[in-house]
């Protein structure tokens, strides 16, 4: 974070706020994490702050210390139109576009209040007093310890800061997996652990919390999956239907995109996802090398992310929509190395 937003920052924070913390719609491990650890941060320097999520979460979250502080502006809506009102300062964070909040959109478009932004999705927009913007972050969770370093150092971490913060970056780096995790990130998280984050813990609160429906429906997806070995692309499905059959609930087809991607050969992986009350298939697209997602999310599909990690949507029917995608492939053979 440079000198200059630090000291905006503090300023900002030396003066009396109301303080609204948001994450992106259908917030993740990295996102509820981040604005969880932002929540303690403040909250340790005597600084009062609320979280409002725009819609629900996984379970799988759910246990996070700090949890229960949070509100859900599709369920609690009075109470966050409330704080939205009176907010003078929100920070928005793991998203840079307001259109990421889905209903909260017109609301923050609206606000009067003070922006601060923490993220490291591409292109992000300019509608920050302050933007904290590094797309080579490996998580918004490893900006927060940043941010928090930058203004206090490290040794005001406390065990929940800590706890929340190994969360996100353990689950946007696919447990230090992907190419963004650096050495850096492995001496924040070694920082995390002394301060009290129980990564063992953590780790099977996450992970090995499977459901029956989740296990079932992760065979349903396998058993969809339609290999293309010509563009080295493995995308799979998953109707309204078939989530009905077994009891589809929130989070449960988190990471089922990424077995695409263990199959040798295969740089592109993608998941659609029916949601008949929205109206839309959800896309999830992952890559190998240099194979930019974001792009194609983008450029197709309404959405975006990162280049080896995006999502986006479709108004059309499943079928009208994998159709489109098979067609676009060969327009990116030469990318996709085939
Ligand atoms: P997922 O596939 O897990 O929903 O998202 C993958 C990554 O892309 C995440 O970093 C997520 O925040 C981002 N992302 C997902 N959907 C969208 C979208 O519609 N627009 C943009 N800009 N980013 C998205
Ligand atoms: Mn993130």
């Amino acid at each position: 974070m440079n000198p200059a937003d630090v000291a905006k920052v503090r300023s900002l924070l030396s003066e009396p706020q109301n303080i609204v913390i948001i994450p992106h719609k259908n917030p993740d491990g990295d996102a509820i994490g981040s604005c969880l650890g932002l929540l303690h941060f403040l909250s340790c320097k005597g600084i009062k702050a609320n979280i409002v999520v725009p819609n629900d979460y996984p379970k799988f979250l759910k246990w996070l210390p700090g949890n229960d502080e949070i509100l859900n502006f599709e369920k609690e809506n009075s109470q966050c139109m409330t704080l939205l009102d009176a907010a003078t300062l929100i920070c928005t964070l793991d998203f840079n576009h307001l259109s990421r909040t889905g209903q909260l959109e017109p609301i923050l478009e609206k606000s009067k209040a003070k922006f601060l932004m923490i993220d490291h999705h591409q292109e992000p927009s300019d509608y920050a007093m302050v933007t904290y913007s590094d797309t080579q972050m490996s998580s918004t969770c490893e900006m927060v310890y940043n941010f928090i370093e930058a203004l206090d150092g490290s040794e005001i971490i406390s065990k929940d800061m800590a706890t929340c913060l190994y969360t996100g970056i353990m689950t946007d780096t696919g447990s230090f997996k992907y190419p963004s995790t650096t050495s850096r990130t492995h001496q924040i998280v070694a920082k995390l652990i002394e301060k009290g984050a129980n990564n063992s813990e953590i780790h099977q609160r996450i992970y090995d919390t499977n459901s029956p429906a989740r296990l079932h429906l992760l065979g349903v997806a396998l058993k969809n999956m339609v290999i293309l070995e010509g563009y080295h692309t493995a995308y799979t499905t998953l109707s309204q239907e078939e989530l009905d059959t077994y009891n589809y609930s929130k989070g449960d087809t988190e990471g089922f995109v990424n077995y695409g991607l263990t199959l040798e050969g295969i740089k592109f992986a993608v998941i659609f996802i029916e949601n008949k009350e929205e109206g839309i298939i959800k896309i999830s697209f992952r890559s190998v090398g240099d194979f930019s997602v974001n792009e194609f999310a983008r450029s197709h599909f309404n959405g975006g992310g990162h280049n080896n990690a995006a999502g986006g949507r479709s108004k059309e029917s499943m079928q009208l929509t994998t159709k489109k995608f098979e067609a676009l492939l060969p327009s990116y053979s030469k990318s996709l190395g085939s």
